[in-house]
């Protein structure tokens, strides 16, 4: 009740007493709602409310936000239904408003986020479900089928009619006339329970190394307070043993802990890994879990019956009242980006948690992000190094294939040199890999008599022909085409060729050379779920599989024990981002992690990368395994350019349907930014892929210094440009990963 009369206005002109409700809609502001008698309202309670037209979901905040007008108690409506779930803890408040003022997104649509469960809110379904009964005399008619499903219930498991008619092989009549007849009987199915991790169920061995990091990361832990450790360690050195350490003692000590992985490392591998460790399959998190579960682990976190979550991005909005860790694996991933709605970086803002939580934080990597280490050199993070591979196997030699001088034949992807090492690795019965970041057959399609090349209708972008499928599509929004016979410019029959690979392509090239080998294709758009992707991974681990060949999916997260060969088909293909100030660290980054997939258990292992730019400091860098001469180049580069952690960035993108609007729309949001001797905007510039969905692009670029606040250079440029009319939306990106 204290909590009830902090948060309640008690204004004698009202009605009744008042809170501030927050809607998850692009709003920014809190609206007050009259609390009817009799209802106990508290701060993070959801609350169903009238809301214009309609009744929907808000969540009772603390403390007004946003504008407030003064109340007219002749509009003021009552909030309806105090939701039966557990309320949003005070800190998820405390963290939706950082990073609404963070991001400058509507705090209502950071709120969103943290309700991303809808079933969480619906009235709870008891399900119900058939037992046997014990004692209970046969029925007087048998039939086959009776027995089937009795033989099935005689293990007085309790299960849904359709489970066990679909055990039985039965329809689920036969198991109503079960029930009719006495020997089965009608249940409630009891809701599952969470499984508890168990922070003493095995232990590891840990190495001297290993050892030192351990401790680090438990006096982190028992120190009870924020920190922020970088864990740095090649692929192999046992990060993920060593934080494992680092969960079970927050564990113990009755804290929540969340371990965010990008989405595509959450192999089965992961959770097996963290069984074996913890006795029980941790409780995972990610896009693909039905609606259902969500609302059940949503729930799960919110009262304390989950411990630990093993998640994706997302993660870190879900309502825990006891958090005490929060783990970052591969924390140099891009895919903590998100770049709609709210465009937050996770990683950045899972620092931010633990700040605001009081415990801290750990990012790990085997190449931390520039951000990261220059963090850690400062000594604003801690830093613990683990120098070696668990099993002592050293990194691989990498080679580059210089491909002006030592390139494939004409019509071919593979260089002489990358065929004979995959030769000879096929006759030693050893797997390989090809490694290409491009899906599909081909990039472009151009028309030999022409010179037509296919382009999507709606977007800067060639159409990219995927043969599998027959078709032709966009990348960049869904349009696609089934692969024409002829030109669609001058019609010319068969006319058309593929220009360029990808890794359809390079698969076609793999069949011809290899005719006997057993090939694995890994990209995204062939292997739709998560599933099928660890059932594939299962292959390789079994030595199903000679050669595999993928796009980035199989450059993270996966143990490929027996990979002894790595070749990337196209080195380059990540350095020629002009604009944008990550793509030599994000090539580094992925060829280091993708050639040093080979090796890992018992031999060196070799790797290739094909390229036309042998002499790139960055190029020369990973052939070189140095680290060290990377990091020296890069950040001389950012502190010399401003760039991110020497300055900060925000991109403001401006798009319409109407191409004039669009670059009018630039030119005078532009010309409304306010001075400032600090910092700089570049721009309008078109967009380097200029329409996307039909609608034309636009870019401004600002950047300022690291001392200056640039959210509130922002937020007073915003409030200086008209209210935009038409169809044009602006969109501003807070610390941009994506330049396009
Ligand atoms: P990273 O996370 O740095 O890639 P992992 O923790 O995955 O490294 O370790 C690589 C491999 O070595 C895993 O199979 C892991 O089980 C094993 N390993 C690492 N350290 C130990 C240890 N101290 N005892 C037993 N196995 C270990
Ligand atoms: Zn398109």
């Amino acid at each position: 009740m204290e909590s009830l009369l902090e948060i309640m206005g008690n204004n004698p002109a009202l009605p009744g007493p008042t809170v501030p409700v927050l809607m998850p809609v692009a709003l920014g502001q809190t609206y007050d709602y009259l609390v009817p008698p009799g209802f106990e309202i508290a701060p993070g309670d959801f609350v169903l409310v009238p809301f214009g037209p309609q009744s929907r979901i808000g969540i009772v905040w603390d403390t007004p936000q946003g504008e407030q007008k003064p109340l007219d108690p002749k509009k003021l409506k009552a909030l309806t239904t105090r939701i039966d779930v557990p309320p949003l803890p005070i800190m998820s408040l405390r963290f939706a408003e950082w990073v609404a003022k963070y991001t400058l997104a509507p705090l209502g649509m950071v709120a969103r986020m943290m309700m991303s469960a809808d079933s969480a809110f619906d009235p709870p379904k008891p399900r119900f479900g058939v037992r046997l009964v014990d004692d209970a005399p046969p029925p007087s008619k048998m039939t086959p089928a009776r027995t089937r499903a009795l033989q099935f219930a005689a293990d007085g498991q309790i299960r849904s009619k359709s489970e066990l008619a679909q055990l039985a092989a039965c329809s689920t009549g036969v198991i109503d006339g079960l029930v009719l007849a006495g020997s089965l009987v009608d249940v409630a199915i009891p809701e599952r329970q969470f499984p508890r991790p168990n922070p003493t169920h095995a232990q590891t061995e840990f190495t001297d190394d290993q050892a030192h990091a351990v401790s680090g990361l438990i006096s982190a832990v028992d120190a009870d307070n924020f920190s922020v450790t970088l864990l740095d360690g090649v692929t192999g050195s046992g990060k993920t043993e060593v934080y494992f350490e680092a969960v079970a003692r927050t564990l113990a000590a009755g804290h929540q802990a969340l371990i965010m992985l990008p989405e595509i490392a959450l192999t089965s591998q992961f959770l097996d890994r963290f069984e074996r460790r913890f006795g029980a399959k941790p409780v995972e998190w990610h896009s693909a879990l039905a609606a259902a579960e969500r609302g059940r682990i949503w729930k799960g976190v919110a009262t304390g019956d989950v411990r630990c979550i093993v998640g994706a991005r997302s993660a870190l909005f879900l309502p825990y009242p006891q958090l005490g860790l929060i783990i970052v694996d591969e924390e140099h991933d891009q895919g903590y980006k998100q770049d709609d709605r709210v465009h937050y970086q996770g990683r950045d803002m899972c620092v931010v948690r633990g700040n605001l939580g009081k415990f801290p934080v750990v990012l790990a990597s085997a190449t931390p992000s520039i951000e990261s280490h220059v963090n850690a050199l400062h000594g604003r993070y801690r830093h613990l190094v683990l120098p070696g591979r668990f099993t002592g196997v050293d990194m691989p030699d990498v080679a580059a294939i210089d491909m002006k001088r030592e390139g494939p034949e004409p019509g071919k992807w593979l260089a002489p040199r990358l065929v004979s090492a995959m030769t000879d690795a096929y006759a030693k019965g050893q797997q390989s890999l090809l490694f290409l970041n491009r899906r599909g057959y081909a990039p472009l399609t151009l028309c030999r008599s022409c010179g037509h090349r296919i382009e999507c209708p709606q977007c800067t972008a060639w159409l990219v022909e995927h043969r599998f499928k027959k078709r032709l599509d966009c990348h960049h929004c869904g349009f696609s085409l089934s692969l024409p016979e002829k030109c669609p410019n001058c019609a010319a029959p068969g006319s058309l060729v593929a220009c360029g690979p990808g890794i359809e392509r390079v698969a076609e090239e793999v069949a011809e050379r290899f005719p006997y080998a057993r090939v694995a294709l890994l990209s995204s758009d062939l292997i739709p779920s998560l599933i099928d992707m660890r059932a594939m991974i299962h292959r390789i681990e079994a030595r199903d599989v000679d050669i595999i060949i993928g796009t980035q999916i199989v450059a993270k997260g996966h143990n490929f024990p027996d990979l002894a060969l790595v070749g990337v088909v196209d080195g380059d293909l990540g350095l020629a981002h002009g604009a944008d100030p990550r793509a030599g660290e994000r090539t580094f980054q992925l060829l280091h992690q993708v050639t040093g997939r080979a090796g890992r258990a018992h031999t060196v292992g070799r790797g290739f990368v094909q390229t036309h730019l042998p002499d790139h400091p960055v190029m020369a860098a990973i052939v070189a395994g140095d680290r060290q001469a990377f990091l020296n180049y890069e950040i001389k580069t950012r502190q010399k350019g401003l760039l991110p952690p020497y300055g900060r960035l925000a991109a403001v993108i401006v798009s319409a349907r109407d191409k004039e609007l669009a670059e009018r729309t630039a030119r005078d949001i532009a010309r409304r930014a306010p001075p400032s001797e600090k910092i700089t905007v570049l721009g309008p510039a078109e967009a380097p892929i200029a329409i996307v969905r039909g609608r034309y692009r636009w870019r401004l670029l600002v950047r300022a210094p690291r001392d200056q606040d640039l959210q509130s250079y922002l937020r007073a440029w915003e409030s200086d440009i008209p209210k935009l009319k038409g169809d044009i939306r602006v969109t501003l990106d807070i610390d941009p990963y994506n330049f396009f």
